[in-house]
């Protein structure tokens, strides 16, 4: 059977070359990136050290809920504040990611109780994480950070 060809016009390769490429993030969303990075700046300046190390150089926000980024990323009840791999050195932020095992959601509400206690928020950090965790089960996790260094990066 023959076919009626397609009565379609020739596509405008021309307008390609002017279409904007799609923004990564909706303008609603990109205003909300830019809040979310000066809280987190905030952060990094009152804290002004790594939360593990103690150094004062190459910080960031640290988000240890992982649980819906947008949600998570400005709630500073699941924030800490680590250093970033410099010089040679490995970073508290690389190693804290590397080792998820030693560095599990509560050892990581246990060192925000510790260095930020104003920031602390069980409640809100377990709806965040989506688990339910005991103040006492935080507790016990203070109670091995302060037996052993918190710098000493070792599984407590
Ligand atoms: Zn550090």
């Amino acid at each position: 059977m023959k076919r009626t060809p397609l009565k379609r016009k020739p596509a405008n390769r021309k307008l390609g070359r002017f279409r904007k490429p799609l923004r990564a993030a909706s303008k609603k969303r990109a205003k909300r990136n830019r809040e979310a990075a000066a809280k987190r700046r905030d952060w990094v300046t009152e804290a002004s050290c790594c939360d593990i190390c103690g150094t004062r150089q190459n910080l960031c926000c640290h988000e240890f809920a992982q649980g819906n980024r947008v949600e998570c990323y400005d709630n500073p009840a699941v924030i800490l504040v680590l250093c970033n791999t410099a010089f040679g050195k490995e970073g508290c932020h690389q190693f804290v990611h590397a080792h998820g095992a030693i560095w599990g959601f509560v050892r990581c509400l246990a060192l925000l109780q510790l260095r930020r206690p104003q920031h602390y928020n069980l409640a809100e950090a377990c709806r965040l994480k989506g688990w339910k965790v005991e103040q006492s089960d935080v507790d016990y996790a203070v109670d091995l950070l302060k037996v052993r260094r918190v710098d000493e990066r070792d599984i407590a």
